[in-house]
């Protein structure tokens, strides 16, 4: 049984980023759908799963592959959000800024008053409270 399927997914796409985060937004409208029982809602859950498992079993690999990598560059701005949000959280003796030149995250100790930064990577020299 373990060999079939094993032959069945030889060459098929499988599970990448974007499947892994539509089909957490299928569950999530299901989930949501439970209070509103709405027709269009469950349709639209089961159109994603569609594609969702359109996409897994797909043999055109590349065009699913170029389609996960649109996706996290779509998504990109976001993370980068929750990764510094994350280290904001985490790290309560530094503060976190990107550099307005080049957008490299920059790290600076916190309570030294107003500081000229240089950027380690472009050395634009910009003003911040720490
Ligand atoms: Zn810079």
């Amino acid at each position: 049984m373990k060999e079939k399927f094993i032959q069945f997914m030889q060459g098929r796409y499988g599970v990448d980023t974007l499947n892994n985060h539509a089909l957490f937004l299928v569950i999530a409208l299901f989930v949501i759908n439970i209070f509103f029982n709405n027709r269009i809602v469950m349709l639209f859950g089961y159109l994603i799963w569609f594609i969702v498992i359109y996409r897994m079993f797909s043999r055109q690999t590349y065009k699913r592959y170029q389609e996960n990598e649109k996706y996290l560059t779509a998504i990109k701005p976001v993370q980068q959000f929750f990764n510094l949000q994350k280290k904001r959280m985490s790290d309560r003796s530094h503060k976190y800024y990107r550099c307005p030149s080049c957008k490299q995250m920059v790290r600076l100790p916190k309570g030294k008053g107003k500081i000229i930064v240089t950027c380690p990577s472009c050395h634009h020299k910009f003003e911040k409270r720490t």
